[in-house]
């Protein structure tokens, strides 16, 4: 028997109010595994995490995690099983300092051992502990909030833009850090707007244009193929 997906949407339909967001959207990510999720501004990625941490109920579909079914569970109790979502826009607490970020991503009892770890990933982070988050700069900001993705201890990462407005050389070192949470065979779903960096790095990628998944396959092979063009050369 094959493993279950880490996480999966399973026909997912979404909307805010009267606007439908998500329609029929399906994706599954395999265990230890990146996969992919690209595709234009307003196509519905973010609202495709969102979904996916609980943050949105769809308004019809399944989620699942490791083959539990988990739809319209809280984001506190999703998290509890070992999903972490770091969303678009830093997710740090602005007026709360580094150190103290950090103490609140570490599990209850390995806080010394998680501010260890973060710094020594981000070594910028242990010269700014007394620093208030929101003095950081953007670049600091985006590798505090993904800190939150090795503390934790997740199964399974949502990355939304985390190389948004970030210098080329931090760029770099995001990219460095996502691989290594691959080798800890953490699974990743990684929505970027650079799409041919993130194909990259990724096994499996779903494209999604205006709501509905236009492509799923091998992210090779849509880097390689004509596809490229035709569903990401466009924006
Ligand atoms: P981007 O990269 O621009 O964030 P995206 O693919 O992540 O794009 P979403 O953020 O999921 O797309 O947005 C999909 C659509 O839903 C857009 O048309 C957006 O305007 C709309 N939308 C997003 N959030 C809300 C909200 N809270 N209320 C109403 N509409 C929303």
């Amino acid at each position: 028997e094959t493993a279950h997906p880490a996480l999966e949407l399973r026909g997912v339909s979404s909307a805010y109010g009267e606007t439908q967001v998500l329609r029929d959207v399906s994706i599954a990510v395999p265990p230890g595994s990146v996969t992919a999720l690209i595709g234009p501004n307003g196509a519905g990625k973010t609202t495709s995490l969102r979904v996916a941490s609980g943050l949105v109920k769809p308004t019809s579909g399944e989620v699942l995690l490791h083959g539990q079914p988990v739809t319209g569970w809280s984001p506190h109790r999703l998290a509890g099983r070992g999903l972490c979502h770091v969303p678009e826009g830093r997710g740090v607490y602005r007026n709360l300092t580094v150190e103290e970020n950090l103490t609140m991503m570490s599990p209850p009892g390995s806080v010394a051992e998680g501010i260890e770890k973060a710094t020594a990933t981000f070594p910028i982070l242990g010269d700014r502990l007394k620093q208030k988050a929101g003095t950081l700069s953007g670049g600091e900001q985006q590798m505090l909030s993904l800190s939150a993705a090795y503390l934790r201890k997740p199964t399974i990462v949502l990355v939304d833009e985390p190389s948004l407005g970030l210098a080329p050389i931090i760029v770099d070192l995001v990219f460095d850090f996502l691989k290594t949470l691959k080798a800890e065979g953490i699974a990743l779903l990684l929505v970027d707007q650079y799409a041919l960096r993130t194909l990259s790095i990724a096994d499996t990628a779903y494209v999604l244009r205006r709501g509905q998944i236009a492509y799923t396959g091998s992210a090779q092979e849509l880097l390689q193929g004509d596809m490229f063009e035709q569903y990401i050369g466009e924006g």
